[in-house]
């Protein structure tokens, strides 16, 4: 069975202690950043930042500051489009982990074309993938799949103090998201499990999706890949392509 996260958003408390221990495990340096109004920083994702807390504050009409954190990282889905994308450029430059189900960027995806990596980055619903510019390599969380398969946690899912972070067989994970989706809905009556038909990692939000980030649901992306997909199946063009 493949594994899963399960990311509580509401038990985050925006230590970053996942975002510090995915550098660390991984060996990826620091990113030099300015301030720039608020508490994120990086101010995103990049070659060498596989895990950002993303914050965004907002006033509500009774005048009342809410702030929403998450731990922004590959969802690691199902059925990947970055996958699709970069191997119709450059065979085996994703893989998916058969054991885990985590979706790994090989060496060979420094042989992608700028043209084929932006074409990769645009394909995912989540705005994932990132270059690093020094290596060539594209990047992004690949589940600790060494950890994993060695029966360790991945790193960011060990060092989180609160709970947040969950990490286990897909359907356990599955069973404790809808628990805590029933206690939290009490309180806040918009929370919601995000894309957890689509993904190995579930948010669970409290709040509208766009107050905690512009690509935190990719639910309609899916949807339309899957429609364009079929399309193309279904267009006389293929179907006579398919005969020759
Ligand atoms: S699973 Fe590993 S690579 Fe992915 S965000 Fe967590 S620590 Fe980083
Ligand atoms: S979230 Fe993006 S980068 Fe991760 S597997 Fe899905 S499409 Fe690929």
């Amino acid at each position: 069975m493949g594994k899963t996260f399960f990311i509580d958003t509401t038990r985050c408390t925006a230590c970053r202690g996942c975002q510090v221990a995915c550098k660390e495990w991984k060996l990826l340096p620091a990113t030099e950043t300015k301030q720039q109004g608020s508490h994120q920083n990086p101010p995103d994702l990049n070659g060498s930042t596989l895990k950002v807390v993303r914050f965004h504050e907002y006033k509500t009409e009774a005048g009342k500051v809410v702030w929403n954190f998450f731990s922004d990282q590959c969802r690691h889905c199902l059925e990947p489009p970055c996958k699709d994308m970069a191997n119709e450029y450059v065979k085996d430059a994703v893989v998916t982990d058969k054991k885990t189900g985590a979706v790994i960027y090989t060496e060979a995806t420094k042989s992608l074309s700028k043209e084929a990596f932006e074409g990769m980055r645009e394909s995912c619903p989540y705005n994932i993938p990132r270059r690093d510019e020094k290596t060539g390599l594209v990047m992004k969380c690949d589940m600790c799949y060494d950890r994993v398969n060695a029966g360790l946690l991945p790193m960011c899912v060990k060092a989180c103090p609160t709970k947040a972070m969950n990490f286990g067989d897909r359907d356990e994970m599955l069973k404790l998201a809808e628990q805590r989706l029933t206690v939290v809905k009490k309180e806040y009556p918009e929370a919601q499990l995000v894309d957890a038909d689509f993904v190995n990692v579930i948010y669970l939000i409290s709040d509208k999706p766009e107050r905690y980030h512009t690509a935190m649901v990719g639910e309609d992306a899916f949807r339309m890949t899957r429609k364009t997909a079929l399309a193309r199946l279904l267009s006389p063009v293929n179907v006579f392509q398919n005969i020759i």
